[in-house]
């Protein structure tokens, strides 16, 4: 592991405060090092208060800060007095230890101190750096962890044996670190948890982690306990959407929540779900108390949750139970599943929560593998598991919950997606909190968005191949399917019918009606398995109920597809699916209506162009976003009791009233 520091970069840092965000950075960037929250850094400086005194601050990584994109705002500034003398107590409950934090910060703005905070205040250098490096995991997760430690670093690390993190970790650390730390003392290595660094500058501290991290790596090198080696495996190539959309169904059902199922096809991840030894080399559980929350205690192997769920309640129970305790058990779905044909699926409530465990269990796959080639993983004990998965802080958190967004967990797929309707209706979905899946033929609907819940693929939905593909990606990454919002469709420029060629005629139906027939049918054992029940939204016209001359193709081809819809109100109410149309008019922020047409259709009709957009009984522009924010609601609780129906968009239509 090389060191990243850049003089050039770090001139741009100018004071202590600048230099330990950009060594807090460099550490970022390295996911062997830290990943998604993990790890925390700071830095101790004497500053003047309001009233003139002089006041150490300990400035510490915030919490819900990743130390890859940290700012100054990033760090908590705690007073330096209050933090070593809480050292001194002989207890303090996770809990108060926080309340502590939070009430002796010196900007009430600040986000809350790390629970590290006390650990890095009694550490007796300006500069603190901590991670949760691969390396080091590795090492101490193996039977002979401690030794090795020992006979890499000697004397130039103190040795903190497994504490669960939190005010005992940090009152043992600074014991500890009194006692041992030698005039070359540089870091602490924490077994079974990570390593701290420390100097009187930040780029020394820095470096001093990379150096020690950089001989923990060489020393597995040297014992041929570096370099992973799996033997290469074929993905599953066949449908597996449905059965995929089953599994993630089940879930659901145990636990009572829509979650997001993402399969790994990653040729790492696959091969360790069928590696030989799979069940004892997974089964004992993650590597780092970081990593527990995230991924839970142990991985699903095979599908079977019914059997999972019920030894999760199983192992609540018999660990909980203590004097003084109240735990909530917590949501006992699965977030890793090792399956031996289908490979690693990880599964979240939202799809950055299914993401963050990939990585995360991505990193347990070196560490396990690493650690075996070492003479074998050992992980932390149940009770150690437990008291990290059931944590105070943990369950407090979930007390204060809130309401998740009403399509938390649950998959939308919108066709049309790169442009008008089907790009607003992509965002307000987003914003409900689904998983988007967007088809459009245009390329740009790849990068509408780059979060991890939305999904864009080029996709001409009349081609049954390319739809096929696109609906089979779209479920591997979310799971399932929940709703569906067909909106793809063209507009052709006006002609009478004597004047309407058989190819124009074929061309419009293709599109606005054929596909729409072969996306509900393929979709169908999808919605079918939908936990909240299945929901499309059709994207009708107001030519449906009102049409106009010149649009014969159009008009029919969205009357068609209104009765398409109908009939499938009736089939598959009995599956828990709900389909509405919508019939929006005159909706002008899309693609087609440049400012040239707008300007040439209004005069045409003898008004200004406002006129022209507000033409209706209400006097009001309908907007793409209005259609869309329409469309997400009739996925929701309030049109739960309504199918078949059709709904104008239009601000009043007097033909249609
Ligand atoms: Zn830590």
């Amino acid at each position: 592991m090389n060191s990243l520091w850049n003089d050039q970069e770090a001139a741009e840092y100018q004071d202590d405060l600048g230099l330990r965000v950009y060594t807090s950075r460099l550490l970022g960037r390295e996911p062997s090092l830290v990943l998604h929250g993990g790890g925390n850094t700071s830095v101790k400086i004497t500053e003047r208060t309001l009233l003139g005194n002089e006041e150490e601050i300990l400035y510490v990584k915030g919490s819900g800060w990743d130390l890859e994109t940290i700012d100054v705002a990033g760090f908590a500034p705690v007073r330096m007095s209050h933090l070593l003398a809480l050292a001194q107590l002989d207890s303090l409950s996770d809990p108060q230890m926080v309340n502590e934090l939070k009430t002796h910060m010196t900007n009430a703005a600040a986000p809350t101190p790390s629970v590290e905070a006390i650990l890095h205040a009694v550490l007796p250098h300006k500069f603190v750096d901590h991670t949760h490096a691969d390396a080091l995991v590795t090492l101490t997760n193996t039977a002979e962890g401690e030794a090795r430690i020992r006979e890499i670093y000697g004397a130039s690390v103190v040795v903190i044996p497994y504490i669960m993190p939190g005010f005992d970790l940090a009152r043992e650390c600074a014991r500890l670190f009194a006692k041992h730390a030698a005039p070359h003392t540089v870091g602490m290595v924490l077994l079974q948890h990570g390593i701290f660094s420390f100097g009187p500058t930040a780029r020394e501290s820095y470096e001093r982690m990379i150096e020690l991290v950089t001989l923990a790596e060489e020393y597995l090198a040297q014992h041929k306990a570096w370099t992973i080696s799996l033997p290469p495996v074929e993905p599953p190539s066949q449908v597996l959407r449905n059965e995929l959309a089953a599994l993630r169904r089940e879930i659901a059902t145990q636990t009572q929540t829509p979650m997001i199922v993402a399969l790994q096809e990653d040729a790492k991840s696959l091969a360790f779900a069928r590696h030989v030894d799979v069940e004892r080399i997974s089964q004992q559980g993650p590597a780092t108390p970081d990593h527990v929350i995230r991924t839970k205690r142990l991985p699903m192997l095979g599908r079977n949750v019914a059997d999972y769920v019920r030894r999760y309640a199983r192992y609540f129970d018999e660990h909980a139970p203590h004097a003084g305790e109240e735990k909530t058990m917590l949501d006992p779905a699965p977030r890793v599943i090792l399956d031996s044909t289908w490979g690693l699926i990880t599964v979240g409530r939202t799809a950055k929560d299914a993401a963050i465990v990939r990585d995360i269990y991505s990193h347990t796959i070196d560490v396990i593998l690493r650690a075996e080639d070492l003479g074998g993983y050992r992980a932390l004990s149940a009770r150690d598991l437990f008291d990290m998965e059931y944590w105070d802080l943990e369950q407090a958190k979930l007390r204060k919950g809130g309401q998740p967004p009403q399509f938390t967990g649950e998959v939308a797929l919108v066709t049309g997606a790169a442009s008008g309707i089907g790009k607003a209706c992509v965002a307000s979905l987003l914003q409900r909190g689904a998983a988007v899946i967007g088809l459009d033929v245009s390329e740009e609907v790849a990068t509408l968005s780059k979060q991890a819940a939305y999904l864009g693929l080029a996709c001409d939905v009349t081609d049954t191949v390319q739809l096929d593909a696109a609906l089979e990606r779209g479920t591997r990454a979310y799971g399932g399917l929940d709703m569906l919002i067909l909106n793809a469709g063209m507009f052709p420029p006006g002609r009478r019918i004597a004047e309407l060629p058989d190819k124009e005629w074929q061309s419009v139906m293709t599109v606005n009606l054929d596909a729409n027939l072969t996306l509900l049918r393929e979709t169908h054992p999808l919605l079918k398995l939908a936990p909240r029940g299945g929901r499309v939204v059709v994207i009708g016209s107001k030519n449906v109920p009102a049409p106009g001359p010149g649009a014969a193709a159009y008009s029919a081809s969205k009357a068609a597809l209104t009765q398409l819809a109908r009939v499938a109100a009736l089939e598959w109410g009995s599956d828990n699916i709900r389909i509405n149309c919508l019939h929006p008019n005159a909706v002008f922020d899309t693609g087609i209506w440049t400012d040239e047409v707008l300007q040439a259709r209004a005069q045409h009709y003898g008004l200004s162009v406002e006129e022209y957009k507000t033409n209706n009984v209400l006097r009001t522009e309908v907007r793409s976003r209005d259609v869309a924010e329409l469309a997400a609601e009739m996925c929701g609780p309030l049109f739960a009791k309504t199918t078949g129906a059709q709904l104008p968009v239009d601000g009043g239509n007097e033909r249609v009233i």
